[in-house]
């Protein structure tokens, strides 16, 4: 706790003032970012420092393996859903980023069997909605043996399977159908800090910018 509230303190001081206008524009204004960001909760995906956006710019969803749970989701689910809809209808993004990660623990989870126990029931039934992933690796990555290579393929299968999902929500398929949102499935490899982009015509996932 000591190190965020040196961190608050550093921020007030020194980074604060830089900032200073652009906050009581967005405090005035209100929000109006240009991209709904789902990404993993892992401590190392950071969406704003990858993508050097300023506050206002990014409606950020992380959870647990980034998950879209399909549009019929209910119950512990569907807070995903819930800001898919209001970043759609409400803030019209037009925008949707995706973003999985290499070392994901929960892609890990998920490939190992009884990797989650009893005292963790919901984060059990939560990764349980990317299950078809597993079925994808499965039918289509049976000739990996590198773990490390099945850990890939299952993170990027898995951002292509939110992908997926995202087309079962009404309001995204409104909005793709009048042109006005682009969806996109980006992956980030945490060693080299890399951000690669889905492109559906080679079906690979390619570096988003040279260098
Ligand atoms: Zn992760």
């Amino acid at each position: 706790m000591q190190q965020l509230i040196e961190g608050v303190h550093k921020f007030r001081t020194a980074e604060f003032g830089n900032y200073r206008k652009l906050f009581r524009k967005l405090s005035q204004e209100g929000q109006n970012p240009h991209t709904l960001f789902i990404t993993c909760s892992d401590s190392r995906v950071l969406a704003e420092l990858i993508t050097q956006s300023k506050p206002g710019d990014l409606f950020v969803v992380k959870n647990i393996g980034n998950i879209v749970p399909t549009a019929s989701a209910r119950g512990d689910t569907n807070s995903t859903a819930a800001a898919i809809e209001f970043a759609v209808v409400n803030l019209h993004v037009s925008d949707i980023v995706i973003c999985g990660h290499s070392q994901c623990g929960a892609i890990a989870a998920m490939l190992a069997d009884h990797a989650v126990g009893d005292a963790t029931p919901h984060l059990r039934d939560w990764l349980k909605v990317a299950a078809p992933v597993l079925e994808t690796l499965k039918r289509a990555y049976g000739h990996l043996e590198d773990p490390h290579a099945r850990e890939t393929a299952a993170a990027q299968e898995n951002v292509l399977y939110a992908l997926d999902n995202l087309h079962s929500y009404p309001c995204v398929q409104e909005r793709l159908g009048n042109g006005t949102l682009r969806l996109h499935g980006w992956f980030f490899r945490i060693a080299t800090a890399e951000l690669f982009a889905y492109d559906p015509e080679t079906r690979q996932f390619s570096p988003l910018v040279n260098g």
